[in-house]
């Protein structure tokens, strides 16, 4: 038979690092390997009980048929009401457009209002999946700095002179995949100031937005002007430890949600039924905020611990993130490269992590750790690393 003939954007799609890692180290692991996983960008804890009852009462009670392609009404105004209350801007339920996942939210946004050809400014490093989108949908990814000096944010000069009369979009995430690192008000009012002046969509993925150390998240959405040229991508996953749920949301321009629910009509028809009832248990009951208040301090005490314990390995430092559950530190010093560094220690001392570089070129010199294991589990990795870097010096 001859070989199945691909069409051309699938060679223009990519593929996140994180899930190749995984793949390889529970190969080591079948093997009888002991690893240490700081690759996943997922948290250990349980989905909290209070939202996992819901989510079965929500079964038992028939949600286990098709919704609206938008959502289940009640679970949209469960978002309107939170993003209202986190925000402070007001947000109406028919803004909201649920989806499975949040990625989706930013495919569907670039189908809806990116032509081939366009140009889409997006942090290098950055979240894998927004480069590849671009390019999949045959627009052209064009990619702001993110730099260790500045703490991970965007070099403002830098950003403003990418954009070109092709620029149609901006990708802006904040608390940062892979830095951790934030956008400060500044920044934002500056986002925002460039995309009124050159009529630009902004996409903000806000996912991490209640996984924040000491500071204050800022929100494209929430300032004036902004809302008819905002999308919010959002979702359950990190903040409710519910990545295995599927739940993502937009928060768009209304014209804008109504493309969005014609592509979710088009594509996986809906969330599914019961994950969007527990959903409203996580966006309004108290319970699930206190969970989130426990899990966000348990995160803050292992971002400590891991900075802490890098910056004491010869060779590596690194900075203080004030978001996300992510480490970005620098080993240029150890004189391995992050490719060899992150493989050597995944087969030689059994810790999996990601090399800067998966997250774009800008990401050389930098590993990503994830501190979505337990303290112990931490320490035993950081001490694997330290070992493997103190018996191979460059
Ligand atoms: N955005 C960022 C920055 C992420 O790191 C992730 C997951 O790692 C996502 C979006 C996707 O999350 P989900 O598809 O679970 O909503």
């Amino acid at each position: 038979m001859a070989p199945i003939r691909f069409a051309d954007r699938m060679s223009r799609l990519g593929t996140e690092g994180a899930f190749e890692v995984l793949a390889k180290a529970r190969r080591l692991e079948a093997e009888g390997k002991r690893v240490v996983h700081l690759e996943i960008g997922e948290p250990d804890f349980a989905t909290p009980d209070n939202i996992v009852e819901a989510g079965i009462s929500a079964m038992q009670n028939g949600y286990t048929h098709y919704t609206p392609a938008s959502g289940i009404m009640e679970a949209r105004e469960a978002v309107a009401g939170f993003v209202t209350r986190m925000l402070k801007t007001e947000v109406d339920p028919t803004e909201v457009v649920l989806v499975p996942g949040s990625k989706n939210v930013l495919l569907f946004t670039l189908l809806a209002c990116v032509e081939p050809g366009e140009e889409v400014i997006l942090p290098d490093p950055g979240y894998p999946a927004y480069a590849s989108l671009v390019n999949f949908i045959g627009a052209v990814p064009k990619t702001v700095t993110l730099r260790e000096e500045n703490a991970f944010r965007m070099d403002l000069d830098e950003l403003a002179s990418l954009v070109t009369p092709k620029t149609r979009m901006l990708i802006v995430n904040t608390p940062q995949n892979p830095t951790g690192g934030v956008l400060t008000a500044e920044d934002v009012a500056f986002v925002c100031d460039l995309a009124h002046k050159h009529d630009l969509l902004v996409v903000s993925d806000e996912i991490y937005s209640q996984l924040v150390y000491g500071f204050h998240h800022v929100s494209p959405l929430s300032q004036p002007g902004m809302r008819d040229r905002t999308v919010l991508m959002d979702g359950l996953s990190k903040s409710y430890a519910m990545t295995g749920w599927r739940l993502g949301y937009a928060v768009a321009p209304r014209p804008l949600a109504a493309k969005l629910d014609q592509l979710m009509i088009n594509s996986s028809s809906c969330a599914a039924g019961f994950t969007q009832m527990a959903a409203i248990e996580a966006l309004s009951a108290p319970e699930s905020e206190h969970a989130v208040s426990r899990m966000v301090k348990v995160f803050e005490r292992r971002r400590n611990l891991v900075v802490d314990t890098v910056n004491r390995i010869p060779g590596m430092r690194c900075a203080r993130p004030q978001g996300a559950f992510y480490a970005f530190p620098n080993i240029e010093g150890t004189g391995f490269g992050e490719r060899e560094l992150a493989d050597r220690l995944l087969t030689e001392a059994g810790v999996a992590l990601l090399p800067g570089t998966a997250f774009g070129h800008a990401g050389a010199g930098h590993i990503r750790i994830a501190y979505t294991q337990s303290e112990d589990e931490l320490k035993h990795g950081l001490d694997r690393i330290a070992e493997f870097i103190a018996a191979h010096p460059r």
